[in-house]
């Protein structure tokens, strides 16, 4: 499927997948993607078109016509759709509580799919969201599973709206995780769950610095990173 490496990680909300998937993409040079941004900005298109959330065929469309690209800039990740930046905005609660409906949309699904392969071919991804392993990069090299227990993925999502400022508390984000667990594992199309040849990491008594050094290790032993350090040594990639 892709010609260079993918470093497939999936795994619940607050499992600490996009922090980690971008640490241990810098700490070894390849790219990070960041699914769940692109299935955000769907949404956030859908919401501003005042699109139907129900509504497959007109979802599918504002996927198909949709520009997504995640740009690597000094400041970090941008998301930019249709050619507008909507980093900030795709992190709204609203964007968070409306991503269902294009998320368990097959059409959008089948563009968000060819859009992420498309990533790859450009070169080698730490792939994160809920079905690198199982769909989208299949062939993966490496897959990584991450979770924490809901308790602890409550805590980390309420210092993260805490910091923010946001007005919320810890009893309503473990009501919205338990439901975006629901949610993401029992949809039809594509459900998250671990591919069988995961890896699976417990994140919960674990700091991210130490999660990141436990995926390197483990990528090191697999030749991931001798495979990287080659063409800066004038081999050919
Ligand atoms: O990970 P994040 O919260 O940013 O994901 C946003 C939305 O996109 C969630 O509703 C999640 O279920 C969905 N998603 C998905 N498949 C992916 C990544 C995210 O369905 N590969």
């Amino acid at each position: 499927m892709s010609q260079h490496p993918v470093v497939a990680i999936d795994g619940p909300v607050g499992s600490g997948k996009s922090t980690i998937a971008r640490r241990v993409a810098e700490r070894i040079g390849f790219r990070y993607l960041d699914t769940g941004a692109m299935y955000r900005a769907v949404t956030l298109k859908a919401l501003h078109s005042g699109v139907d959330m129900n509504d497959p065929q007109a979802l599918t469309e504002v996927a198909r016509s949709s520009d997504i690209r995640l740009d690597a800039t000094p400041d970090g990740l941008r998301v930019v759709l249709d050619g507008g930046d909507v980093t900030e905005e795709i992190r709204s609660l609203e964007v968070t509580n409306n991503a269902y409906g294009p998320s368990q949309t097959a059409g959008v699904r089948r563009r968000m799919v060819e859009l992420q392969r498309r990533e790859a071919e450009r070169g080698p991804l730490v792939a994160e969201g809920r079905d690198m392993g199982t769909v989208v990069f299949a062939d993966a090299p490496v897959k990584f599973y991450l979770d924490a227990s809901v308790e602890v993925r409550a805590k980390r999502r309420y210092a993260e709206h805490a910091a923010k400022g946001d007005d919320v508390t810890l009893e309503e984000l473990r009501h919205q995780i338990e439901l975006r667990d629901r949610r993401d594992s029992t949809r039809s199309v594509s459900p998250l769950r671990q591919a069988e040849d995961a890896i699976y990491v417990d994140t919960s008594d674990m700091g991210i610095e130490q999660v990141v050094d436990h995926l390197l290790g483990i990528l090191r032993e697999k030749g991931l990173l001798d495979g990287e350090r080659a063409p800066a040594d004038g081999a050919s990639p």
